[in-house]
């Protein structure tokens, strides 16, 4: 058994995390960068080691120095949280190496989940069904026109390697994949060490629709319902909800069935999200696997009731499930937005910067899980996630309007935040419908495709 975690991150999911492990009963190890030594998961953490200089590569990214962290404070287990090593196989293996536990998927888990090429090969002849594309690597412009005219426009190039949305690009015709693979590989060869790119054929305005995943070591695999995450920009998750307002009893457990078959076909260990895109005529496709805790997790947590990342520590420790999806009482409706320190109005542009008024949301139906406090530094170095709001109530409607309140009452000032950008889509007629697909953001912000244009 553990009695004491090292958690790899920073920011909300490393508190998230320490807290998770307190009230388990383990003792915690934070780690940080120089930019983060005032930071909240340091202090709630019961032991801190400072791992290198602000920049991400030299700290949060430093493997090595993690690794001699946990060695030198007596941690049994490493934490990944999201993003950083989390999906990393290499570190996932030099932990176990080093005689740690690496509280997520197994290396081989990883290394599936980070090549989507991989991965889709593995699970379509589970019978689950996948977005068409490239069977391979596509190597040069003229196989990625070859399968374009096999399938028809818009198709989209995509990083075998990819993830938080970068790399995507939607080609609507032959001239625009042509140029857009020119200049593709180059960019995600930068940005994920590997140049493999394939061809998707794009769906036209689908929804984003994924299934909470956990696998013990014993063979038995569940799922914990779906999560709705269509309002994106950039490919990106701004909000999330579960359930879907698309899904329907039979579609649910038609999805879930697959999300497990997908998951047993990789010999999946741990959480995980299988994701899926549906189309407008309710046809659905599996699109990759997400190896880790995601962002959007807790939605999942507010109507299960199901502590996550308490299940991530006590599978990696040898736990067993008993119990599945049928077992679970799914309450009423969760609502996340996803609060970036960014200025809506001024094309989405990081405003980092001192808290100098804060005035976090409470109440009935509120959970916010954020690293904020009042005169807290945002730094300048890392992604701009500030704080999840999430709102739940008895019916979809109501979860938006305690989201609303909470929005409303929610100060952080002087920071420029998207918080009036949540407020706008929530009274939407639209989104008050649940009449959302990938696409919704672009009538709150048009200036995204001409830029869009501007960067390939
Ligand atoms: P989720 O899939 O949980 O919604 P995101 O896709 O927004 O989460 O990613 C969560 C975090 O992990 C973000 O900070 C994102 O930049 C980072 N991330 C996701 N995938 C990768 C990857 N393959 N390589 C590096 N960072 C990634
Ligand atoms: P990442 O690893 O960056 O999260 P995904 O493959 O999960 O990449 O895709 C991210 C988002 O891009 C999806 O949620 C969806 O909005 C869009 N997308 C991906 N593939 C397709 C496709 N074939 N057709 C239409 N949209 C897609
Ligand atoms: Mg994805």
């Amino acid at each position: 058994m553990l009695s004491k975690i090292l958690i790899a991150n920073r920011g909300e999911i490393a508190l998230r995390v320490v807290r998770a492990a307190k009230e388990l009963g383990l003792a915690t190890v934070a780690v940080y960068s120089e930019a983060d030594k005032d930071s909240l998961h340091v202090r709630h953490a019961d032991e801190s080691v400072c791992i290198g200089p602000p920049g991400s590569a030299k700290s949060y990214l430093n493997g090595e120095a993690i690794i001699a962290a946990a060695r030198q404070t007596g941690a049994q287990a490493v934490h990944p949280g999201y993003g950083y090593l989390a999906e990393n196989a290499r570190f996932a293996r030099d932990c176990i190496n080093a005689g740690l536990v690496f509280i997520g998927p197994r290396p081989e888990n990883l290394e599936l989940a980070g090549n989507k090429i991989k991965a889709k090969t593995l699970i379509e002849p589970a019978g689950v069904p996948t977005v068409p594309s490239s069977p391979g690597p596509v190597r040069s412009p003229g196989e990625a026109v070859a399968f374009a005219k096999q399938r028809g426009y818009p198709v989209m190039i995509k990083a075998a390697a990819g993830g938080g949305g970068r790399g995507i690009r939607i080609c609507p015709d032959e001239n625009s994949l042509m140029e857009e693979f020119a200049v593709a590989g180059a960019e995600v060869k930068a940005a994920f060490g590997d140049d493999a790119l394939y061809v998707e054929k794009c769906l036209v305005n689908p929804r984003h629709i994924e299934f909470q995943i956990l696998a013990d070591g014993f063979g038995n695999v569940i799922h914990l319902g779906e999560r709705e995450c269509s309002v994106q920009r950039r490919f990106q998750k701004l909000i999330e909800e579960a359930p879907s307002p698309a899904l329907d009893p039979g579609l649910r457990a038609a999805m879930g069935q697959a999300a497990v078959k997908a998951a047993r076909a990789v010999d999946y260990f741990n959480a995980g999200t299988v994701e899926f895109l549906l189309d407008q005529e309710g046809n659905f496709y599996f699109i990759e696997i997400n190896a880790r805790i995601q962002v959007e997790h807790p939605v999942t947590e507010v109507v299960t009731g199901v502590d996550l990342v308490k299940e991530q520590i006590r599978l990696a420790a040898g736990g067993r499930l008993d119990y599945g999806f049928e077992d679970l009482r799914l309450r009423g409706w969760a609502i996340e937005c996803r609060i970036n320190a960014e200025n809506p109005d001024f094309n989405f542009a990081p405003c980092p910067g001192t808290v100098e008024e804060y005035r976090p949301p409470g109440g009935f139906g509120v959970r916010l899980d954020t690293h904020l406090y009042q005169g807290y530094e945002l730094p300048i170095y890392y992604d701009s996630l500030m704080a999840k709001l999430i709102a739940y109530d008895t019916t979809r409607s109501g979860a938006i309007l305690v989201l609303r309140r909470a929005l409303q009452e929610f100060i952080v000032e002087p920071i420029k935040t998207t918080i009036p950008l949540y407020l706008k889509i929530l009274d939407d007629p639209a989104f008050q419908n649940g009449d959302i697909h990938t696409g919704y953001i672009k009538k709150f912000v048009p200036e995204d495709e001409d830029d869009d244009d501007d960067e390939a």
